[in-house]
């Protein structure tokens, strides 16, 4: 039985399609620890390099920052998420 969904995936495969640059923070394990993520419930994280938005990546002990593309535009994030400042992550 197939369905025919349309759904839109945003991960998978790294995609090098020349165009999009890829932040430098995509795929690093940033300073914040999974239990505090855990604690809060918040799993946003705002990339210090670029603004981007994403949830984290929680492997074990470790958060990780997902791959994403740099962002251009600057857009408001809405909702509580972790903002870095300095070499500690505070949560907004
Ligand atoms: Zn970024």
């Amino acid at each position: 039985m197939l369905a025919n969904n349309t759904l839109c995936l945003e991960v998978g495969e790294p995609q090098d399609k020349g165009s999009a640059e890829n932040c430098p923070l995509s795929g690093t394990v940033v300073e914040l620890q999974s239990a505090q993520i855990r604690a809060t419930g918040v799993e946003k994280l705002q990339c210090p390099a670029c603004g981007a938005a994403r949830k984290a990546t929680i492997r074990g002990e470790l958060v990780i920052y997902p791959p994403h593309t740099a962002l251009r535009i600057a857009r408001a994030n809405k909702g509580p998420l972790w903002i870095r400042q300095g070499t500690t992550w505070t949560k907004r």
